[in-house]
This record gives structure tokens, C-alpha cells and sequence, in this order.
């Protein structure tokens, strides 16, 4: 055997292992839940933020994809429903704000069980690292009555350390407003209900409550196989403004912030296979286990 060959049998040894004896051994994870709605954050005109090389609208997507792809391999049984599948700004709006409510109406009106958010972050401060002016003291210039005080300044190489995934959540304790989205078709009720009886308001505030402490146990075990995985995670964050999206979708909905694209080694794994595998395979572990917790609770 010649080391070509040699090579190219150690690298496809993984694979030959997996469908002899992986597959078919594997049988298809039973769940309670029945649509997932795959948002990649941004699109088309919107290209969210960047980093070094990569444009965040492109990485987001990518990373759905992936994930729709992977969910419906552990769960064949689950219908994915991206808000975006291309490069455009879902539903084709000619504004964001259109757009948001787009992503919302589509989610709702597909009845999700679940609605996961994809974007990459920015600290703010320009990719990779920048010059940073420090201030050293003052010195005279000029003579006579041109004569003046000046700054002086150092400059130094910053660079854009923060790095990090972080989950988001709507905080619904602050606000009813998550209840008014609620329908009766997402209380999975067929009894027509008029929504604005106490009843029902009543009935809606209920279902808010349950959303709330599902997000919140879906986002906490998103953030939780990060860290298992070595990333740095800033944990399960509840925000209750800029995430309007959560806030109008009529079911358990997170945020995930997958890592920061203004840093120059999280911008590289972002973009690597290996690495969105890795993001993918996080939120899928973090979704069989949602998963069974809700069959554990079934009566
Ligand atoms: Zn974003």
C-alpha cells in the first residue's frame, strides 16, 4: 500500500465505521414536538455584522441549514420551516422592521413547537484588532503667539479578544405582550374562543408562562452543551428589548448568539465545517434533551 492510498484509508475509516455499524442500529428519536422554525438572522440587504472575511447574514444561514438538516436526521418525524433558505430578506421585505414581522407571522401560522434564532455577534469594536489612541501628556508647539499646547498620544495594537456564544430569551415576566400572540390555534385548541374574554386572557397567560419556562429550559441546555463543548458562554440571558421577534412569536423561542465574528479565531471556526458541525451538533444535543424533558412531563 502506498502512503496516497495509506491516507486515504485512515481518513475514510471514520465513515466506513459509521454506516457499518451506526446506522442501522440507530432508530428514530420519538418527540412531542412536530414544527420547528429555523430563523437565520438577517438576509439580502441586511448583512447583520461582520467580521475579518465573513459577512454574518451568510453565516447564519449557513449554520440553519445545517441544523434543519441535522434536527430532521435525529428526528425524522420533526417539519423544519426555515424563514430563509437563500440570500434574501425573509418574505422578500423592503425593511427590516417588515421583515421581522415576516419571520413572526410565519412561525405562528406554521403552528411551530419551537422557533430558533441563528446570529453571530459583534462587540462593537472593529474585527480582528485596531489601533487604540492613548493619551501620554502635552507639549508646547509654535513660537510667540502661535505658541500652543498640544496633545500627545501613544498608539498600540488592540486585539478583539471577547469571544463567546450567548442564548437569548424574551422576558416575559416583564410584559403580557408575548400572550397577546397567542392564539387559540397555538393553545392547540379547535374550540373557537373569543380572545378577548377573560377566560381566554386568562387561558393565554397561562400558555405565556409555559413558553417562558420552555425557552428558558431549551436555552439553558443550549448554553450548557457550549461550555461542554469548551466554548466560553455568557449563559442564558433574558432581554425584554431588540428581540421583538421572540416577543411576537406564539411559542418557546430563543436567540442564539453563536460566537463572535469580531474576533479572528471565532470568525474562523464560524466559517469552518468543523466548526458550525460542532455549533450544529450542540443545539441538537441541547434539543434532545428539551426533547425528552417534554415527554417526561407528558401526563
Ligand atoms: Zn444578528
Amino acid at each position: 500500500m502506498n502512503r496516497t492510498i495509506m491516507m486515504c484509508f485512515w481518513l475514510l475509516l471514520p465513515a466506513i465505521a459509521r454506516t457499518s455499524f451506526d446506522t442501522p442500529t440507530r432508530p428514530p428519536l420519538k418527540t412531542p414536538l412536530h414544527t420547528i422554525v429555523i430563523d437565520p438572522g438577517h438576509g439580502g440587504f441586511d448583512p447583520g455584522t461582520h467580521g475579518l472575511f465573513s459577512k454574518e447574514k451568510n453565516v447564519t444561514l449557513a449554520i440553519s441549514l445545517k441544523l434543519g438538516k441535522a434536527i430532521k436526521e435525529a428526528f425524522p418525524d420533526i417539519k423544519i420551516v426555515y424563514t430563509r433558505t437563500t440570500d434574501i430578506m425573509p418574505g422578500n421585505a423592503s425593511d427590516i422592521h417588515e421583515g421581522l414581522r415576516y419571520r413572526a407571522e410565519l412561525a405562528n401560522k406554521s403552528k411551530g413547537d419551537l422557533f430558533i434564532c441563528i446570529h453571530a455577534n459583534s462587540n462593537g469594536r472593529p474585527p480582528g484588532s485596531y489601533e487604540e489612541r492613548h493619551l501620554t501628556g502635552h507639549k508646547w508647539v509654535g513660537r510667540g503667539r502661535k505658541k500652543r499646547k498640544v496633545a500627545v498620544y501613544s498608539y498600540k495594537w488592540i486585539k478583539n479578544t471577547t469571544t463567546g456564544a450567548a442564548v437569548y430569551i424574551w422576558k416575559a415576566d416583564r410584559s403580557g405582550s408575548k400572550g397577546q400572540m397567542i392564539s387559540e390555534e397555538n393553545m392547540g385548541d379547535t374550540t373557537a374562543m373569543d380572545m378577548d374574554s377573560p377566560e381566554a386572557r386568562i387561558r393565554a397567560q397561562l400558555y405565556e408562562k409555559k413558553y417562558f419556562a420552555n425557552s428558558a429550559l431549551f436555552g439553558t441546555y443550549v448554553s450548557n452543551e457550549f461550555v461542554k463543548s469548551g466554548r466560553r458562554s455568557q449563559g442564558l440571558q433574558q432581554r425584554a428589548v431588540g428581540i421583538w421577534v421572540l416577543e411576537a412569536t406564539g411559542m418557546p423561542s430563543v436567540l442564539i448568539e453563536t460566537g463572535y465574528l469580531t474576533n479572528k479565531e471565532e470568525e474562523k471556526y464560524l466559517n469552518s465545517r468543523a466548526g458550525q458541525n460542532k455549533v450544529v451538533q450542540n443545539i441538537v444535543t441541547a434539543l434532545k434533551r428539551y426533547s425528552a424533558s417534554l415527554e417526561d412531563k407528558r401526563p
